[in-house]
């Protein structure tokens, strides 16, 4: 996700009333509060305008998430949503017809999304039509999403789903980025801010905690040794930068390297020394259920870097589970956006696993089966061309 995402995001936060960071929320004084699985929507008027209606869940449901918007709270509202794939048969899986030829970095990441079990099953079970108030001018982009998600998996053409998804996402103003590069990652990231402005806040309570890490840390001065600790950043897709390269390095080498760094130009707010960098590490003190990995391969300049990062079917981060986070923090591989091209022009596909385990190539229209061993060797750009450049990882239990 850019940063202008995250400012974006962090902002509707704000404005949702859910700027409570998960430490301070932890003070023994907030007040914990039961939540249900379903938000509950006594005591709103459903025959008012749309509008009103709208303003009083929000209001109910901020009411009720603020102020313990804390960690258990946030590990609470994921496990509502279960890990299965009932209702998902393996023999609904389908490629997506590229309808008006330019839309592969969205297939791929639709597709790549549908098969995380619980991103459909939040989208079929914790957003009901009777919760959304769906606006002419602003279609709402989850109800066209589980529409999308139903189509899929019943088997049945995803035809008029997938052209109701390209007319919703255009009247709520999506655009390619600068240069006309359509990238999977700013799609994502861009749904995850319609998410965050359409949804009752409890909707995207529930998303948010099942797919964004909060990451604490803690920043240590060379020059005395204080470490000032910060807690409560909440990250959604971690973009890993491909540079400083790792000799040897892979995915889980250029993870760590994410989450410890030096930094440069920080005052220690013990001794005050600005002048030597600081080293801080970032723990993760919430780990989602699933979320993506983006390799950053293209630069402002709009070149690419297609330089080979392995991976594995295991992404262990149990190293940087911070001493307050309850929740084993190990993944597995389960959907691969990848690109090929360039910046300026390119082609998307995606290599999804399916419900029984077997892995496919869907490149469209077309579905391929792949062994495991074939997608993991796709990090090698030799490949067939396609570099893998969006990694989900599921959490496994
Ligand atoms: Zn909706
Ligand atoms: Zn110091």
């Amino acid at each position: 996700m850019s940063p202008r995402t995250r400012t974006s995001i962090k902002r509707s936060r704000e404005a949702a009333g859910l700027t409570t960071t998960a430490a301070d929320a932890d003070e023994p004084s907030a007040k914990v509060q039961k939540v249900s699985a379903e938000p509950e929507l006594k005591g709103v008027d459903v025959t008012a305008s749309p509008r009103s209606v709208k303003d009083k869940i929000k209001l109910k449901l901020r009411t009720r998430y603020t102020p313990a918007y804390n960690l258990r709270r946030r590990r609470r509202l994921a496990s509502v949503v279960r890990l299965d794939w009932n209702g998902m048969p393996a023999s609904a899986q389908q490629g997506m017809r590229n309808l008006t030829g330019v839309l592969c970095y969205r297939s791929a990441l639709l597709q790549s999304l549908l098969h995380q079990p619980q991103f459909c099953l939040w989208l079929t079970s914790y957003h009901e039509p009777q919760h959304c108030i769906w606006a002419e001018e602003t279609p709402c982009v989850a109800c066209v999403l589980r529409n999308l998600a139903k189509a899929y998996w019943s088997g049945e053409s995803v035809d008029a789903a997938y052209v109701a998804v390209d007319k919703a996402f255009k009247a709520n103003n999506w655009q390619n980025g600068m240069g006309g590069q359509q990238d999977p990652e700013e799609q994502l990231g861009w749904l995850v801010q319609k998410f965050s402005e359409q949804l009752p806040v409890a909707h995207f309570a529930v998303f948010e905690s099942l797919t964004h890490f909060v990451l604490d840390s803690s920043t240590k001065c060379i020059a005395c040794g204080h470490i000032s600790s910060k807690p409560g950043d909440i990250e959604g897709s971690l973009a890993i930068d491909l540079l400083p390269r790792i000799k040897g390095g892979d995915l889980a080498a250029y993870v760590q390297q994410y989450l410890s760094y030096n930094v440069t130009d920080y005052k220690c707010d013990f001794c005050g020394d600005k002048a030597t960098d600081k080293k801080r590490s970032r723990k993760i003190a919430h780990s989602p259920d699933f979320f993506a990995v983006q390799l950053k391969r293209f630069d402002w300049q709009g070149k690419k870097d297609s330089y080979p990062i392995p991976f594995n079917r295991r992404l262990d981060l149990e190293s940087v589970r911070a001493p307050n986070n309850e929740t084993k923090s190990k993944y597995d591989l389960s959907a691969v956006v990848l690109h090929s091209g360039t910046a300026k022009g390119g082609h998307y596909i995606s290599m999804s696993r399916g419900p029984d385990g077997q892995w496919w190539k869907f490149d469209d229209r077309s579905k391929l089966p792949l062994t495991e061993a074939a997608v993991l060797a796709s990090a090698n750009k030799k490949s067939g061309g396609f570099t893998p450049y969006l990694l989900f990882y599921q959490r496994v239990r």
